[in-house]
């Protein structure tokens, strides 16, 4: 088998299988799994899933299909907290290499790979014979050159020790509420909690930006890739 033909076969193979975590096949499927095979080469990413599976970090900027094929083919997720999702709204992924780290610092290498708005139009230059868009665009992402797919870049992505794949550093009580706000420093004084005592206690993001969780339920169940996810309603959580 030639290099190409390899490449083709873990193409189908890996699409096939984002498809069917996915629950259909579609434009992003393509474009997730194309993005990230290009992504991780170039990154010097082999065997995400395998060897390699505790030297990765993906970050995504849009939740949409393709975020799914990424994590399928990668095999990061937020369980792992190996999958880190910027909700920037673009169609991008930063593939991050943690076995090469700056010296001395929390900084990693990698890869962002950005889908080129253009290339939507593009794909319109391809089987002219399909009549339906998307379907069009499905049969075009799936050979397009990956110049005309993506631009990327190296780069490099400073992660704090607490945003690092494992268990949480720590754990904080919270005033008012029922759950334990896990953290770390950087995530307390960032995300997760205001600095400073209020009302003698600390308080949570969710309780000064408002709780986006109707009270009416007391629960509210999420189904994430078969896994129930329970989210107990509180009034500080
Ligand atoms: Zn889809």
């Amino acid at each position: 088998m030639t290099e190409e033909e390899k490449k083709g076969s873990d193409f189908e193979r890996l699409l096939d299988e984002s498809v069917r975590i996915h629950g259909h096949l579609c434009p992003g499927q393509v474009l997730g799994v194309r993005m990230s095979m290009f992504g991780l080469g170039k990154a010097g990413i082999t065997d995400p899933r395998g060897k390699d599976r505790k030297n990765i970090i993906v970050y995504v900027e849009i939740d949409r299909c393709a975020t799914d094929a990424i994590q399928s083919v990668t095999g990061c997720s937020l369980g792992k907290r190996t999958l880190k999702f910027m909700d920037y709204g673009k169609m991008a992924a930063t593939f991050v290499n943690l076995g090469k780290k700056d010296p001395g610092t929390n900084r990693f290498r990698g890869v962002r790979v950005l889908a080129k708005e253009e290339s939507r139009n593009t794909a319109m230059n391809y089987f002219p014979e399909i009549k339906e868009k998307y379907q069009r665009q499905t049969a075009a992402y799936k050979v397009m050159p990956d110049d005309e797919l993506f631009a990327w870049r190296e780069v490099s992505v400073e992660i704090p020790e607490e945003d690092m794949p494992g268990r949480p550093l720590r754990g904080l009580n919270v005033k008012n509420a029922e759950s334990m706000c896990r953290t770390g420093e950087r995530s307390e004084r960032k995300a997760c909690f205001y600095a400073g005592p209020v009302q003698g206690g600390r308080i949570t993001r969710s309780c000064t930006d408002g709780f986006i969780f109707s009270s009416q339920l007391r629960f509210i169940f999420f189904i994430i890739h078969h896994q129930y996810i329970i989210v107990s309603l509180t009034q500080c959580s």
